[in-house]
């Protein structure tokens, strides 16, 4: 089973790991390798959830965490009450350790292949735009769906 959706990487960089990583069979988002595969430290973990910087951060944006599930799963109906209710108190620390007066939440769940996701582990973007040119705003684009390159 495919853990990446390659044609849903959007830098080279980015695309080149994920053919690596394929060819491998590493899950660069399971804790045992996420050390190895991810560029930017840990900001914080919880029993559940690991928050870093994403390695490939969206155009336009300043700020871009993923908030990481620490196990291999790609649905919400897979995890634990506890691990989906520890997931908002990681949204009310990243708020108030990061100081964000206002961000925007990401999640795809499921069959990355139809939700437009790369990687098929959970994970969720909290993304925050760039204000420092209000007159020239370009908006964050968060893709939300697609279809498998088979059909
Ligand atoms: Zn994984």
């Amino acid at each position: 089973m495919n853990k990446y959706n390659i044609s849903a990487g959007r830098h080279e960089k980015q695309i080149e790991k994920m053919k690596k990583l394929t060819d491998s069979g590493v899950c660069a988002f399971c804790p045992e390798y996420f050390i190895e595969h991810h560029d930017n430290p840990i900001e914080f973990e919880t029993k559940h959830w690991i928050v870093t910087k994403n390695d490939y951060p969206y155009k336009h944006t300043t700020t871009h965490l993923l908030i990481i599930l620490r196990e291999h799963a790609r649905s919400m109906k897979e995890i634990t009450k506890e691990s989906r209710a520890e997931f908002m108190e990681v949204l009310a620390r990243i708020e108030k350790q990061f100081d964000l007066n206002s961000f925007a939440l990401g999640m795809r769940v499921g069959d990355m292949f139809y939700n437009g996701g790369s990687v098929e582990h959970l994970h969720a973007h909290v993304v925050v735009g760039d204000f420092s040119d209000p007159k020239n705003h370009n908006k964050v684009r968060f893709k939300m769906s697609s279809v498998p390159d088979n059909i």
